[in-house]
């Protein structure tokens, strides 16, 4: 009888909310659609491809859009099917078998996952009480685990922190690690790296259509980097990663600067006006606390998270759970989506004042 081997054997699958409740705050996805002639436009264009052919290798047209949108040469920059999938490869290529792969923690997830399938040693940084990131720290952990590559977001999904770009660059100069910044959030601060980030030898940028553009369907994501690196990644992914229809209407929107602009404007204020309700909340009940957030979704500390996320659900209200983080994560929504969370949150904690004083 064929075994799985320990590696197969030790995996358990990515679980995402998949509960069809009314309001999804789960995964920091746009709020915004498309709008209508944006749509029609990209119909018209998916209507006049060959479906019998591949789709271009090299997915020039999506990596022109983005290069011009994000002022970066077209050569220095990777598409792949998400960013999620560049994360996959980038480990598998950059690290041979025992090498150490460092992560911050917490971050996303799938950075651990990916690198225990690409068999490497994992070295995890705690953030700090308030979810800080010490820099120093994460030059000095580098330096002495003999740390290959390091990665994590900036801003940081799930604490919403972010590190300043001066910070990001002194980090880069100060390690020999390959150092992966993962700017899927990025388009809702102003601290990027990315228009330096081929200067270095040693720094790969990632970016992502999932959230500020809104295209998470679509599944495109971009790295970007020098020659050498580029070139590597280029070589590694398969080669078709990335769909016709994916690359045809991501780059429809990439060239749309005035909805991509007004897209993050409008996903900034909304998570604005979510991180005010939520502090003026916090500040009548004290019954948690909003982590300042640069990005596009609000993370709440408080002792009973699975309490909250109970009464959000019953409320018909999805957000995602951190259990071992003690953890909520709110995705910025429509105002009456925003309206829906905060009420909910007020509902339950004037419910717990109550329950308690009797
Ligand atoms: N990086 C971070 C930090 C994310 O939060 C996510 C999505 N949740 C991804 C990467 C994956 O994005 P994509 O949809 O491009 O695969």
């Amino acid at each position: 009888m064929f075994k799985l081997n320990e590696k197969a054997a030790g995996l358990t699958p990515y679980a995402p909310n998949t509960a069809a409740l009314p309001v999804r705050l789960d995964a920091n996805e746009s709020f915004l659609p498309l709008p209508d002639a944006l749509r029609e436009k990209i119909l018209r264009e998916a209507l006049a491809l060959p479906m019998n052919r591949y789709p271009d290798p090299e997915a020039r047209a999506l990596r022109e859009a983005f290069a011009s949108r994000y002022g970066v040469p077209a050569e220095n920059v990777c598409a792949g099917n998400g960013s999620d999938e560049l994360i996959s490869v980038l480990l598998q290529t950059f690290l041979q078998k025992g090498d150490a792969l460092a992560t911050v923690s917490p971050d996303f997830s799938m950075y651990a996952f990916y690198g225990y399938l690409a068999e490497c040693r994992h070295v995890e940084i705690e953030a700090g009480a308030d979810w800080e990131i010490s820099v120093d720290k994460v030059i000095e952990t580098c330096n002495k685990e003999n740390v290959r590559l390091l990665i994590f977001s900036n801003p940081c999904n799930p604490t919403g922190r972010g590190v300043p770009r001066e910070e990001i660059l002194r980090l880069v100069r100060s390690v020999s690690a390959l150092v992966v910044v993962d700017e899927a959030y990025m388009d809702f601060w102003d601290q990027s790296v990315l228009n330096v980030c081929t200067e270095y030898d040693n720094l790969l940028v990632l970016r992502t259509c999932s959230k500020a553009l809104g295209l998470a369907a679509l599944r495109v994501g971009f790295a970007v980097g020098n020659g050498t690196l580029i070139g590597a990644l280029q070589a590694a992914r398969s080669p078709y990663n990335v769909n016709a229809l994916s690359q045809c209407a991501a780059a429809a929107v990439l060239r749309e600067t005035e909805f991509c602009d007004g897209a993050a404007r409008a996903l900034i204020a909304a998570k604005g006006a979510l991180e005010a309700g939520l502090r003026r909340i916090a500040e009548e009940t004290g019954g948690f606390s909003p982590v300042p957030s640069c990005t596009n979704f609000v993370t709440l500390r408080l002792p009973d998270a699975a309490a909250l996320n109970e009464a959000l659900r019953a409320a018909g209200v999805s957000v995602r759970h951190f259990g071992g983080l003690s953890a909520l994560r709110i995705t910025a929504g429509t105002e009456e989506e925003n309206a829906a969370v905060l009420s909910a949150v007020r509902d339950y904690f004037a419910k717990e004042k109550k329950g308690g004083a009797s």
